[in-house]
């Protein structure tokens, strides 16, 4: 599986993102993550990337390349997911030059279609761990103590670019810059748009599309067969 997850700002890709590395076996490469790692550790890319993140602005495509060109390298074995990379045409062709020196191109493109208001919310209520890269909603996925990462027990914080003057800019740049990008890719016949307002309604979709490109077995299927298992064990302990 090498998929690209695509979808406005706040519409889930992060959570999309871990239930399909939860239930299959895939490796996700964040673009957004693997900045704020670089900013946190105070990187070169991380002290370059952190100027353009702090007014809202794209890191640039150069910059960009590079950084997830490594990740690839290293996960080049792996089933992979890319989010929040390629978000421009530049990066897209890029990314699609890299992948074809490996004869291994992009296999699905999942754009994820939320409603505006609903996004919005999410955006207002949102509280990050930076080093592991977990996701906490206040309203409905809120850590256990306040302002604290469930794991590690250190302290949450709120991107310096979840803040509504800088989400509207975020926004128009990537209505802008994305319908390109689905273009460019329904064209190949790799797109498939999943709706819904919460991430419960749109993960089905994705899970049935996995297992029905990919011939990947559902989790479901996987209880049910360790289930149905246990049952031919103790029919075959009967008959002995
Ligand atoms: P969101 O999914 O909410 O847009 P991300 O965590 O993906 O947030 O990205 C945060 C910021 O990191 C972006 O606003 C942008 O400044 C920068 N960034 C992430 N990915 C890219 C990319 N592919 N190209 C340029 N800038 C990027």
């Amino acid at each position: 599986m090498r998929i690209l997850l695509l979808g406005n700002p706040g519409a889930g890709k992060g959570t999309q993102s871990s239930r399909m590395q939860k239930n299959f076996n895939i490796t996700a490469i964040t673009s957004g993550n693997l900045l704020r790692q670089n900013i946190a550790k105070g990187t070169t890319v991380g002290k370059i990337a952190a100027k353009h993140m702090e007014h809202g602005e794209f890191v640039p495509d150069d910059i960009m390349i590079e950084l997830i060109g490594d990740e690839l390298q290293r996960n080049k074995r792996q089933n992979w997911l890319l989010d929040g990379f390629p978000r421009t045409i530049n990066q897209a062709m890029a990314l699609d030059d890299n992948l074809n020196l490996s004869g291994q191109s992009l296999n699905l493109v999942i754009n994820l279609q939320v409603p505006e208001e609903v996004i919005l919310q999410r955006i207002m209520d949102r509280w990050i761990h930076v080093p592991s890269g977990r996701v906490y909603n206040l309203s409905y996925n809120p850590p256990k103590i306040h302002g604290i990462d469930d794991v590690t027990g250190e302290k949450l914080t709120k991107r310096d670019d979840d803040n509504p003057d800088i989400f509207k800019i975020r926004l128009q740049k990537h209505h802008a810059l994305t319908e390109p990008l689905l273009e460019y890719y329904n064209k190949r016949n790799i797109l498939i748009t999943c709706n819904g307002r919460t991430s419960d309604e749109i993960y089905p979709q994705i899970e049935s599309e996995l297992i029905a490109r990919f011939n990947v077995i559902s989790p479901n299927n996987q209880v049910k067969t360790s289930t149905e298992k246990n049952l031919l064990k103790v029919a075959t302990r009967e008959n002995l």
